[in-house]
């Protein structure tokens, strides 16, 4: 079976059809893009043929390349695997410039047949590359469809001539959204972007496109840019407009990505580069800067946790096989900021949700919540009135836990306090059915030790979400030392259900994300008590691909938190508790009512609406800034191997027991350097023989956190990796 087939009809329409064989998505592939080269080739060729329309046989048009196109280019050049790279981009380019000239003589641009692209659902990457080389695109109005250039998500760019057409057709200014941000539009957006050209009712979507096609004259098929005297929309670089935009956006993405994501600056030198060039050469220009980002080894790494990882872990690459556990029913208890959230999602996914509080007054100011931030999305042009009212319907906020009968799943997210979550567990036990499974969202206590309170703790599971609940990606399910493969089922189908990340982990102290931020956090602190200047800690946070620095961290996660946390560590470890010299500085902090932005006071100062402002000038006072400052990648290097190396104790602990989970968590969960793919990619990429040098000279510097574990030293040693490009090395 092929990928693209063709139709001729009675008028003289080639329907050039994509549905590749045994997948839900098309995805372009090298043998994809051949057969569609020999469609086009001969439709082109046949008298008999007007014009080309070219549809999609599922109800999508396509959702990008297939990534193992790329992966296997490189591997084919062998020695030089840029050249091969290179010489695959460009063939790429040749098909579809073939698809765009039509046959024209390029002279007299005459003489050509006209070429359609007809969407009946989503067009990403590849999916709208395509239809951009069309010299028209209808799409059918399905407000479920999503269409855009989403490749700078994963660290790579518009490849496929995207970068050079959009910009061209847009002007830069108008491009930078889609390209820059990877911004996708449903359809009606997208017309009116200009990213299209027609939406109409999907059931006359192919008659319309046959019309065009047939009504098209000579002109309406010549591309602005294969026309004499073409002018970029907005100005060209050497243009008064031009240059305000384009080092405007130079300004922009350095500020935005401090330098750290190689894909983001490669499309603006290819967007700035190519659009002093004839359209041609710019297509080389954007083949070249394409090759390099391939080439660069974040791109792998990103590719590989954002997508490929990720897809996998959703899609349940960890889920025991046990069968079907969707959740119909859920309850929540306690409708505080956590519980209410949870209820919130889940009622957006369509589940029942029963949201119990200690008073009904308390569920029902829970689900108030939720309506007011449904609302303050309506007012932003976010969801309808209709659509609140029947999520909201859904849930049922009260204080009976008789409510809670029927639930397969209850999650309980009350204060964090183990008696009141171990009273909570046996009332909801006194009245679920025997199938029914009980999380926690707790984000300190040990499951296994919460899981003492049930009568049965193979159905006791932890499942904790990140605050805004609606906002963050990632759930952590944290087994207990009971917890039954039933249990894990059902927390992963029930992410599944939310469309939310999963990563299971084993039970510990602070699971593995917090375990992580922890020590990121109080690295930032420690440095501020040490006297190295608080802006060198949170600008060096930025370089390293951080989205916010540790001092920030914590005026956002309040520093009563961190003192709450930092009191019961230091009660469980005793005297060999590390972190004096932190509390030191947070302890300071909480006397001085420096809570963090929720007291519109921390390391940072804000005005009186909350919003930050610069650093708080009287840090200075309390830790004075000593003259000689270290240097930026000392401080760098400090605040990524904190991370890294507590990031590789949970895998050598067996809380982690994928990388890919270590990997996935780390990004979503707290925004670890996405560049780096996460701290294992991160490892690979740096190589584990110098993250070893550099642990051990920062061990000797600043003490026994940065040891080198014995797992890194072997792998040092044996030269070897945790991936074999995209997958784990060991599998
Ligand atoms: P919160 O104080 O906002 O809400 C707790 C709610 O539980 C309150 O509405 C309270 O009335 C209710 N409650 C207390 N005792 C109860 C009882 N006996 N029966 C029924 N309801 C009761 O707290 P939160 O921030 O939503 O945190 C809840 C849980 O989620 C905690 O275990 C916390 O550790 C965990 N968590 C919090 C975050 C966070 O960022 N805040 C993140 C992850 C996990």
């Amino acid at each position: 079976m092929k990928d693209f087939t063709l139709a001729k009809d009675a008028d003289g329409v080639a329907v050039i059809t994509w549905d590749v064989p045994g997948r839900s998505m098309n995805v372009m592939s090298r043998d994809g893009f051949a057969e569609l080269d020999a469609l086009v080739a001969g439709a082109l060729a046949d008298p008999e043929v007007k014009g080309i329309v070219i549809t999609s046989g599922k109800p999508d048009f396509a959702g990008g390349m297939d990534l193992n196109t790329i992966a296997q280019m490189k591997s084919e050049g062998g020695e030089s695997p840029a050249a091969s790279v290179f010489a695959g981009l460009m063939d790429v380019h040749g098909i579809l410039r073939r698809i765009e000239r039509a046959g024209m003589d390029p002279k007299t641009l005459k003489g050509g047949k006209p070429v359609v692209a007809a969407l009946p659902g989503t067009a990403l990457g590849i999916g709208f590359e395509l239809p951009l080389a069309c010299h028209r695109i209808i799409a059918a109005d399905n407000p479920k469809a999503k269409i855009g250039l989403p490749e700078i998500m994963v660290g790579i760019f518009p490849g496929a001539g995207g970068t050079t057409r959009l910009v061209r057709k847009l002007g830069a200014m108008m491009a930078a959204p889609f390209l820059l941000e990877g911004k996708l539009s449903a359809p009606k957006a997208a017309l009116a972007a200009g990213l299209i050209d027609e939406v109409v009712a999907p059931e006359d979507l192919l008659k319309r496109a046959k019309e065009w096609v047939l009504a098209a004259k000579p002109d309406d098929i010549v591309k602005p840019w294969d026309r004499k005297g073409f002018k970029l929309p907005g100005g060209a670089p050497y243009t008064p407009q031009g240059f305000e935009i384009f080092v405007g956006a130079s300004a922009m993405v350095s500020g935005r990505t401090m330098g750290a994501f190689p894909a983001a600056q490669a499309l603006l030198a290819a967007a700035y580069e190519g659009s002093l060039v004839p359209f041609d050469t710019a297509l080389k220009v954007e083949a070249r800067h394409f090759t390099s980002v391939l080439l660069n080894p974040s791109s792998t790494a990103m590719i590989r946790s954002l997508f490929i990882s990720k897809e996998a872990l959703e899609k349940g690459a960890n889920r025991p096989k046990v069968e079907d556990q969707k959740v119909a029913k859920l309850g929540v208890i306690g409708a505080g900021m956590m519980g209410a959230g949870i209820a919130h999602v889940a009622a957006k996914a369509g589940m029942q949700v029963v949201l119990l509080d200690a008073s009904a007054e308390a569920a029902e100011r829970g689900k108030a919540g939720i309506a007011a931030g449904i609302d303050k999305d309506i007012s932003r042009g976010k969801g309808s009135a209709a659509a609140r009212d029947e999520l909201l319907a859904r849930i049922a906020a009260g204080a009976d836990y008789a409510a809670l009968a029927g639930c397969d799943l209850v999650v309980e997210a009350v204060f964090e306090d183990p008696k009141i979550k171990a009273d909570v567990t046996a009332r909801i036990e006194a009245v679920v059915g025997p199938d029914c499974i009980i999380a926690t969202n707790t984000s300190t206590l040990p499951i296994s030790g919460l899981a003492k309170a049930s009568t049965r703790p193979d159905a006791y599971i932890g499942i904790h979400f990140f605050s805004p609940v609606e906002k963050m990606a990632l759930v952590e399910i944290i087994k207990g030392k009971a917890t039954g493969p039933r249990a894990v089922a059902k927390a992963l189908d029930f992410v599944r259900q939310l469309r939310k990340t999963p990563i299971v982990v084993n039970d510990a102290r602070f699971f593995y994300a917090n375990r992580c931020i922890i020590p990121y956090i109080n690295e930032g602190i420690r440095m501020v008590a040490e006297g190295v200047s608080p802006a060198l800690v949170e600008n060096a946070a930025k370089l390293l691909g951080m989205p916010v620095g540790p001092l920030q961290l914590v005026d956002e996660t309040s520093i009563d938190l961190g003192v709450k946390i930092a009191k019961a560590t230091r009660a469980a470890m005793g005297d060999a508790y590390p972190d004096g010299a932190v509390d030191a500085v947070l302890f300071r902090m909480a006397e001085l009512g420096r809570m963090g932005r929720k007291a519109k006071a921390g390391f940072y100062a804000y005005d009186e609406a909350g919003k930050r402002q610069g650093l708080w000038d009287g840090l200075g006072a309390e830790w004075p800034v000593k003259a000689a400052q270290p240097d930026v990648e000392e401080v760098k290097n400090r605040l990524v191997l904190v991370q890294v190396l507590e990031a590789v104790r949970a895998q050598d602990e067996g809380v982690l027991t994928d990388i890919r989970e270590g990997d996935v968590g780390a990004i979503l969960g707290w925004g670890f350097a996405p560049w780096s793919g996460g701290p294992f990619g991160w490892l690979d990429i740096t190589g584990a023989a110098a993250a070893v040098t550099l642990c051990d000279r920062l061990e000797a510097a600043h003490g026994p956190r940065f040891k080198a574990t014995q797992s890194l030293r072997d792998m040092a040693a044996s030269g070897g990796r945790f991936y074999d490009g995209i997958v784990p090395a060991a599998a």
